[in-house]
């Protein structure tokens, strides 16, 4: 039998040695640890915090952020780290993602000097771990618009609100919350042992079909006092927080062409192996045509992501080509999920083929960063010069 080609257009000759290094160390991890075990707490809808927590051995926290301990990758680096991730485990992504790319991103790039140094060191080592806190019950796609509150009391903010689908909620350590002062004035306040705080619960959602492996969290915010020095210093408006999310969006275009690889992967070896009629399935002319267009969007994916990091690198990315990268990204990976399912056949229902894990976990990747509409609207937006949406 031959061997099944997994790099259809030879990704792998675009990475520098350095880049592929990384990404064979995160391959390791995520294949020799993450994925023996990872079934059982999806299964359980358990966190699973104890093997996230082996990636602080590894070069990558903090992805791009340089300093304070952080990784300092470049962009393409950041992007297969996202890449191997998925590739293997949507839950592991997001747990990481959100401490990595949304808390230290958003500490980053929008804290003082002295925000930073206070905070950033212990979460590069993971001994403390972020979240990002802007989505509301009333305030999802519309997140410009939060309706939660933060009022100056002499030296402190006194916050008031509801928050929902807050990755690592339940957990974290340091939480950005995302309100509007009396003026209206929109910013993040950083909650330290938030657990600690009078006023502020937070429960993790149940009943979720998706990344079951990491929770989200209902937060709610009754009076709850932070100092007033815990407000991120280079933060006035929502654009400022736009800046964040673009890289961040780009992080998820990355994950969602690592969760497109992983299945395509795991239908190809199965229709390999998979014998009916006396023959591998992959034999079949129907089966061959799954495949191949799963190759085929892979390889359109990797190439785009692997332009964008590039493009995000020199410092020329627009939000349009994020969104765009997003969006285009997220629709394949969820028909390549939905094709390798398929392929599995009654095997594609069950998590032990992690096809079926894969099949879930996308359906979070297309909704979250932006929504697909969102997403749609804003590279929509640039390339015409019309916005059809606020
Ligand atoms: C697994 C998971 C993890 C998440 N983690 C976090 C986190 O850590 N922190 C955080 O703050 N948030 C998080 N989110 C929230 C996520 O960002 C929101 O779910 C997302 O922004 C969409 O908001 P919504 O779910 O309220 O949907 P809505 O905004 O209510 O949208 C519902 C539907 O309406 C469509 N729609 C909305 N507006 C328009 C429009 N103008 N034109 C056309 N269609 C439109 C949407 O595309 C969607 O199809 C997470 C979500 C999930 C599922």
């Amino acid at each position: 039998m031959p061997t099944p080609v997994t790099d259809p257009f030879k990704f792998d000759e675009l990475l520098t040695d350095s880049q592929r290094a990384l990404r064979d160390q995160v391959r390791e991890f995520m294949e020799g640890v993450v994925l023996p075990e990872i079934n059982d707490y999806w299964e359980k809808g358990e966190m699973a915090l104890d093997l996230a927590l082996g990636l602080r051995e590894l070069p990558i926290v903090g992805g791009t952020q340089e300093g304070y301990g952080c990784a300092g990758l470049d962009c393409v680096s950041d992007g297969l780290v996202k890449y191997e991730l998925c590739r293997v485990d949507g839950s592991i992504s997001t747990l990481f993602g959100v401490h990595s790319g949304l808390a230290i991103g958003t500490i980053g790039m929008l804290g003082s000097e002295a925000q930073r140094q206070r905070w950033l060191p212990a979460m590069a080592r993971m001994e403390r771990l972020g979240a990002f806190a802007l989505t509301e019950p009333e305030r999802g796609s519309d997140a410009a618009h939060v309706q939660t509150t933060a009022r100056r009391v002499g030296e402190y903010f006194v916050l008031n609100g509801e928050k929902r689908w807050i990755g690592n909620g339940t957990i974290a350590d340091i939480i950005i919350v995302w309100a509007r002062d009396e003026s209206g004035r929109f910013g993040g306040f950083v909650l330290e042992d938030p657990r600690q705080l009078e006023g502020f619960t937070a429960t993790a959602m149940t009943g979720k079909i998706a990344k079951r492996a990491v929770h989200q969290a209902e937060i709610r915010l009754e009076e709850v006092h932070i100092p007033a020095a815990n407000r991120l210093a280079n933060c006035s408006s929502f654009r400022d927080l736009t800046a964040v999310l673009a890289n961040t969006r780009a992080g998820v275009a990355w994950e969602a062409v690592g969760l497109a690889a992983g299945c395509y992967e795991i239908a190809l070896h199965y229709a390999c192996e998979r014998e009916q009629f006396g023959k591998p399935i992959a034999s079949f002319q129907l089966i061959q045509a799954k495949l191949v267009e799963m190759a085929g969007d892979l390889a359109q994916m990797q190439l785009l992501v692997w332009r964008l990091a590039n493009l995000l690198e020199n410092g020329t990315a627009t939000s349009g080509q994020l969104s765009l990268a997003k969006q285009t990204c997220s629709v394949k990976a969820r028909r390549a999920a939905a094709l390798a399912r398929e392929i599995l056949g009654g095997n594609g229902i069950l998590i032990d083929n992690h096809a079926a894990r894969l099949f879930t976990d996308v359906e979070a990747t297309y909704t979250y960063e932006g929504t697909n509409e969102i997403n749609l609207l804003i590279a929509g937006r640039e390339i015409t010069g019309l916005g059809a949406f606020i």
